[in-house]
């Protein structure tokens, strides 16, 4: 895969899930999804993954909650421990 591309694209919502198609989808992708290590490591969605392995569907990549924040509503939810 290019290394532009974020490797997390296949799975990621952002294309296959609930924003599919949304009228900012292209947004994310020049910003956070082609837009190489610096462009994922901006993301979110990315940051959380990387911490947990997850990231719940409904987190954008420029989501105003903090990495911590978001864990700890997935902790909530018993996502994970
Ligand atoms: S939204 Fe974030 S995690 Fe998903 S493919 Fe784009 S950069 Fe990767």
């Amino acid at each position: 895969m290019d290394a532009k591309i974020c490797p997390k694209t296949p799975k990621c919502p952002i294309f296959n899930g609930i924003l599919k198609g949304t009228e900012f989808t292209e947004t994310y992708l020049k910003l956070y999804c082609e837009a190489g290590e610096a462009g994922r490591n901006r993301c979110r969605r990315y940051q959380v993954a990387e911490k947990v392995g997850m990231c719940p569907p409904d987190i954008l990549p420029n989501s105003s909650k903090s990495v911590e924040e978001i864990i700890n509503s997935m902790k909530s939810a018993g996502l994970i421990n």
